[in-house]
């Protein structure tokens, strides 16, 4: 038996030695803190859950779902996204259920590549932008996210013959991994080269509501982002939801009935109970997500103010809930992760592993409770470095 040659294009996994040493550690006793994880440790808000419970219950909920999802979730989705962004969208056309947005973001470009077709991947990233690009037999141009440009790919580095070919750029802000937050005037300048070039934008805002200072904005909060965009949203890191696998697309009609098309030939849809605990979350979010977010900012105001007491460099995230550091000089970002682990026994995370840009850097999640994040800075500054 043989692999696929697509498949054969999936990259090496990157943390295999990480992940082995974290195994040998933890059977050594080693008391290791996992500041790896790209998952709250918070439970979904209990009133979320109640609502679910009660709509297990429901006897026609046990049959198959709705395609694109339940019409009480996307008039969710709908009065969400005019609350929150002062953006109208069709319930009927406009918004479709996802099964988390992995899934979504996955599979996207299988409506619009054809091989050989270019997708524009950020890197560092999320993995699955150039992992979905790859299963539907594209090529994916990695556009670098630097320190030096606020972690936006600079549009106007990106060769003609590539522009030529190119089918879908994909972005994400708030950014997993660098934490950066994009303004108005970068997605201005995205939809105006998005029509320039006919390329359909595909925006990942998976962490939206992950913010500490001013909301992130919507893509379609610029005029004539409908012409060219889909956004991908998430229930997951909002909520902490990730469990549960509720997440929506919304933009473009046709773009959003592609995807819709694409998916109705895999999958059967998102689990109606878990739409209906999701239609409330949406619903409530003013009340649910605050307390949320005072955790996430306690841990992110801790940790950056300590890490720059030890001298390392990194940009405070006013949103998501990593932080983005720059590794000390002398050490590849493998190499002072692997010796973060050896050393003291805290996991984190290599930035080389989202991609050849993120050389240089290492990731932190903030997704453990406060005595573990001061335990895990405390064992930081007695580094011999
Ligand atoms: C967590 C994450 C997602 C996926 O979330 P789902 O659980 O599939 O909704 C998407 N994009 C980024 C950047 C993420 O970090």
């Amino acid at each position: 038996m043989k692999i696929s040659e697509r498949l054969k294009k999936v990259p090496p996994y990157l943390f295999v030695e990480l992940d082995r040493l974290k195994n040998e550690k933890k059977e050594q006793g080693v008391d290791v803190i996992d500041l790896g994880i790209g998952d709250p440790d918070i439970p979904t808000p209990s009133e979320i859950v109640e609502v679910a419970k009660k709509a297990l219950e429901k006897k026609e909920y046990h049959r198959y779902p709705s395609n694109l999802g339940s019409l009480f979730f996307r008039k969710a989705v709908a009065d969400y996204m005019k609350k929150r962004f002062g953006v109208i969208f069709d319930p009927e056309k406009e918004i479709l259920a996802l099964i988390g947005s992995k899934e979504g973001i996955a599979h996207f470009p299988i409506g619009f590549v054809n091989p050989g077709d270019v997708v524009l991947c950020p890197d560092p990233a999320y993995p699955v932008y150039y992992l979905g690009t790859i299963f539907a037999d594209g090529i994916p141009y990695y556009m670098p996210l630097t320190w030096e440009n606020e972690f936006l790919p600079d549009l106007g580095k990106i060769p003609q013959e590539i522009l030529e070919k190119a089918k879908i750029i994909w972005l994400n802000y708030p950014n997993n991994p660098t934490g950066a937050v994009a303004k108005k005037d970068f997605f201005k300048e995205v939809i105006k080269f998005a029509k320039k070039y006919n390329i359909i934008v595909a925006h990942d805002a998976a962490y939206i509501e992950m913010y500490y200072e001013e909301p992130p904005i919507s893509i379609f909060e610029i005029d004539g982002a409908k012409d060219v965009a889909i956004e991908f949203h998430s229930l997951s890191k909002t909520f902490c939801m990730t469990g549960w696998r509720i997440g929506f697309a919304v933009g473009n009609s046709f773009l959003v009935s592609t995807l819709a098309k694409v998916k109705s030939n895999i999958d059967s849809g998102v689990f109606t109970a878990i739409q209906e605990a999701g239609a409330y979350a949406l619903n409530n979010l003013e009340n649910i997500v605050p307390s949320l977010i005072k955790v996430f900012k306690k841990r992110r105001d801790l940790v950056s103010l300590e890490l720059e007491k030890l001298g390392y460099q990194f940009i405070k995230p006013s949103a998501t809930f990593y932080l983005w550091v720059k590794t000390p000089k002398g050490f590849s970002s493998q190499e002072f992760c692997k010796k973060v682990l050896q050393d003291v026994g805290v996991v984190i995370t290599p930035g080389a592993g989202f991609g050849k840009a993120g050389e240089g850097y290492f990731r932190i999640a903030l997704t453990v409770e406060e005595e573990r994040l001061k335990e895990a800075i405390q064992r930081f500054s007695i580094l011999q470095l």
